[in-house]
């Protein structure tokens, strides 16, 4: 059960809208918020490095970024510090409202990390296996 925790992901729903929001409190100093900032600069950044001929895509379909808009989730370790992490994009048509958007997220990360089992959904059941 110790190595259990190496597999639980927070996951972080950024909208397009939101990022300003979190740019601000990362400027203002905010340890975590700099940290996030940080993911999702280079989260966007590969997604406009992308070659044009292969594009980063929505996670749940073909659409490709930037040109649809679209939404990030960071998936993160959960611990103190988290030294790695995953990003997703999804698209506006796949999802517009934060709980849809990490339960397509969801949807994308289990095709990699079959065993996945984020730690911030309140909303969906866990069976009792232990
Ligand atoms: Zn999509």
């Amino acid at each position: 059960m110790a190595t259990e925790s190496g597999g639980l992901l927070s996951l972080r729903v950024f909208r397009q809208d939101d990022m300003p929001d979190l740019l601000a409190h990362a400027r203002a100093g905010n340890a975590e918020a700099f940290m996030l900032a940080e993911a999702l600069c280079g989260a966007l950044q590969a997604i406009s490095n992308a070659p044009r001929k292969a594009p980063m895509i929505c996670g749940c379909c073909p659409r490709s970024f930037p040109k649809h808009p679209f939404s990030i989730v960071l998936a993160l370790p959960e611990v103190d510090t988290p030294m790695t992490g995953l990003s997703v994009g999804i698209c506006k048509r796949c999802a517009t409202e934060p709980e849809d958007i990490r339960d397509k997220a969801v949807i994308a990360l289990r095709k990699l990390f079959p065993d996945l089992r984020p730690v911030d959904l309140g909303h969906v059941h866990q069976g009792g296996r232990a």
